[in-house]
């Protein structure tokens, strides 16, 4: 008898499915804010689901992370405090601790279960959350924003889709409460969605971050498992702007995906990207 084969699918959009073949299902549970699995694929190793929509897998985390992490931070000359907002499975606060000059990075999440089977079943990813320059606050982003003032060198928004509590971390109001948590040198990025299919996300929070910050850009990069492939970030900065680093001085830290090359090509944008921030 032909042995049994397993499926995951990711609706992507109302029309397209993006799937996977299954090994096992390491883990599931139903958690005060959404649903989570961790899946073994066969493509991709080990993959954190969070509601149907993949978050991160073994595979292509390092994509995300790299990206998310390394342009803001080597936008700004001396980034000592960091936090982000969301961010459970640890992925960006390992990507924030290769920076020596970092003294504390906070893990700003709403969901303990997320940190906790990260740490069990994704431990490549999670790894640093236990150091001692890092701190976890299971809190809502939101209100820890909204409560804490000039605070923060760099601010990193890595949060799920525009649903459930991750709704108010894409709006205008979120946007000003960042702007006042950091420094007066701070800058944020935030995780923005495809180009292909979040247009209208894209374009609302460019204008809105635009309308609060004196330099904003977006800046794109590949993530296998992301719909489309192509996904956005987009940054707002009190002073330090990305295009103007002086890409020489940047120092060469252990990466797959970010480099000093990279760093202001990530901002050359395709026609139709140029048109969506216009
Ligand atoms: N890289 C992923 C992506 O782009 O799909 C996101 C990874 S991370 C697991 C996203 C985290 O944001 C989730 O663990 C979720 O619990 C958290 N989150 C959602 N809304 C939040 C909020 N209002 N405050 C803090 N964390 C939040």
């Amino acid at each position: 008898m032909a042995e049994m084969e397993l499926w995951f699918t990711e609706q992507q959009t109302p029309d397209l499915g993006f799937t996977c073949k299954i090994t096992k299902t390491i883990y599931t549970a139903k958690t005060q804010y959404q649903d989570l699995a961790i899946l073994e694929t066969k493509q991709f190793g080990r993959m954190l689901v969070l509601d149907g929509a993949v978050q991160t897998t073994i595979a292509d985390e390092f994509c995300y992370h790299e990206l998310i992490s390394h342009v803001p931070l080597f936008t700004h000359p001396n980034p000592k405090k960091v936090a982000v907002i969301g961010g459970g499975d640890g992925g960006v606060i390992r990507e924030i601790l290769k920076h020596d000059e970092v003294e504390k990075a906070y893990l700003i999440e709403i969901d303990r279960e997320v940190i906790e089977a990260s740490k069990k079943y994704l431990p490549e990813i999670s790894c640093a959350l236990d150091d001692e320059r890092a701190e976890v606050v299971i809190t809502d982003g939101i209100k820890f924003v909204s409560e804490n003032k000039n605070m923060f060198d760099v601010i990193i928004v890595d949060s799920t889709d525009p649903v459930g509590p991750a709704v108010g971390l894409f709006q205008d109001s979120f946007y000003k409460a960042v702007f006042e948590c950091l420094k007066e040198d701070g800058l944020f990025v935030a995780q923005t969605e495809s180009p292909f299919y979040d247009q209208d996300l894209i374009k609302n929070v460019f204008h809105a971050v635009k309308s609060i910050f004196p330099i904003t850009r977006l800046y794109l990069g590949f993530i296998p498992t992301y719909p489309s492939g192509l996904w956005s970030f987009t940054l707002g900065s009190k002073k330090y702007d990305p295009l103007e680093v002086d890409i020489s001085k940047i120092k060469r830290i252990d990466t797959k995906y970010y480099n000093p090359e990279l760093h202001k090509a990530l901002f050359a944008l395709p026609t139709f990207v140029q048109e969506i921030i216009k």
